[in-house]
């Protein structure tokens, strides 16, 4: 995956409408909350069961979800000016520390809980 090309695509994309104007991080937080609950929707009502079933019937629709999320965190990352391999790699070294392998290795607890 060649992110670099792709980040300018989006930019591009957006800059070509003058949309820049539009995104603070008031409403794009909202529309990438908005994206992230449609994909929710695409297994809402179904059973736990059904979801490898509903994930090859819908995959296209999916994608397009996760590719909406995508964008929407780019265009966020970028008004804000956040680094984000940095910021992602401090909230790793975060989660190492409240989620060690020996206690948290096999289970889903919260931190809390371990
Ligand atoms: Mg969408």
């Amino acid at each position: 995956m060649d992110l670099t090309s792709t980040l300018t695509a989006i930019r591009d994309f957006r800059d070509e409408r003058d949309w820049r104007q539009f995104h603070n991080p008031k409403d794009l937080s909202a529309a990438l909350s908005i994206e992230a609950a449609e994909l929710m929707e695409c297994f809402l009502w179904i059973d736990k069961s059904e979801v490898d079933q509903m994930v090859d019937q819908r995959r296209i629709k999916i994608e397009e979800e996760v590719a909406d999320i995508a964008v929407y965190l780019f265009h966020l990352v970028d008004v804000l000016q956040i680094d984000l391999p940095n910021a992602i790699n401090r909230k790793l070294e975060q989660n190492r520390a409240k989620y060690p392998v020996d206690k948290s290795r096999g289970n889903a607890k919260k931190y809390t809980e371990l």
